[in-house]
């Protein structure tokens, strides 16, 4: 599945085979707009296993009452350096047994797929350990020896700036699309995680402008090196379901540049809680059209299909 190409698929109504797997289902809102059934997917959800609510067995009933075809977990990887939020590696073994169960008993009612959020600065698993995706995520920063978090909380992204950054959010900013280019120097990396993340806090010009030139000039660097290597990035209302943005990750204007180079998009919520599975859904089908895309991609077994919007 690490390539570019994808394959058509036929709208909601003609399903392909690997499609046909997913359509036993009973509880499909078709009230939305935006629905479009069969291709509802999200991979990128989160357990307690993690810092998620849920247990496996909880999320996947509560997506196929939402309506998704396919649900992909995405446990965030073991970080030695930060403990507070990742899978232990006793936790992992247990979310992969897990999820491997779940798979097998929701089989014909959902497809049920096995990933990892890989943070880029801790230990790479290798593809045979079973996954069936990867999330390449950049969640950290290192300088100058030191692992820094500029990803959890708005106080500490301030006191990072001030002390690591000469108070410059673009300093930080650069910093976080150089590392990015080395995304997959470790390993292959399926779906590059919220690009963009280094506006979480800035979305409104607060620390720099998202939408000026400097930035989308650092911004266009990483996208370049990592359409030749990441199958898809994604388009993550995570940042929005927190409250802190009012738009997915990555800007419109990035997806702009994501789309000349070619680069296909998956929609996902980043989900910590069952509720939000769909979070943000339209908003991120009404940004894709709106940088110019005709189609989104999903997962399936035999790699990354195309879905028109
Ligand atoms: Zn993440
Ligand atoms: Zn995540």
């Amino acid at each position: 599945m690490h390539n570019h190409k994808v394959v058509p698929v036929t709208g909601d109504s003609g399903c392909v085979s690997t499609l046909c797997l997913v359509t036993q289902h009973e509880a499909r809102d078709f009230s939305h707009e935006w629905f479009t059934a069969l291709e509802v997917q999200n991979l990128h959800t989160h357990t307690r296993f993690d810092d998620g609510k849920d247990t496996v067995d909880e999320l996947v009933r509560a997506a196929l009452e939402a309506g998704l075809g396919t649900v992909g977990f995405s446990g965030h990887s073991h970080t030695p350096f930060d403990k507070s939020y990742c899978m232990s590696p006793e936790g992992t073994a247990q979310y992969k047994s897990d999820v491997l169960a779940a798979k097998k008993t929701y089989a014909g009612r959902i497809k049920v797929y096995l990933g990892l959020e890989w943070d880029m600065l801790s230990p790479r698993p290798s593809r045979k350990d079973g996954y069936d995706f990867i999330i390449g995520s950049c969640h950290y920063l290192e300088k100058d020896g030191q692992i820094l978090d500029f990803d959890t909380d708005l106080s500490d992204f301030e006191k990072l700036l001030r002390e690591k950054f000469g108070g410059s959010g673009l300093a930080l900013a650069k910093a976080y699309y150089r590392q990015l280019c080395g995304l997959c120097e470790k390993g292959p990396v399926d779906i590059a995680g919220h690009f963009d993340l280094a506006a979480k806090f800035s979305e409104d010009g607060r620390f720099f402008d998202p939408r000026g030139k400097e930035y989308l000039f650092c911004a266009e660097e990483a996208v370049e090196v990592l359409s030749k290597n990441v199958s898809v990035f994604e388009v993550n209302t995570g940042g929005m379901a927190k409250g802190y943005r009012n738009t997915p990750y990555p800007s419109l204007e990035i997806l702009k540049i994501a789309r000349r180079y070619g680069v296909p998009v998956t929609l996902s919520s980043d989900c910590h809680d069952k509720n939000m599975l769909l979070y943000g859904r339209k908003e991120s089908l009404d940004l894709i059209r709106a940088a110019g895309y005709k189609a989104y991609v999903i997962l399936t077994d035999s790699g990354w299909k195309e879905v028109p919007v």
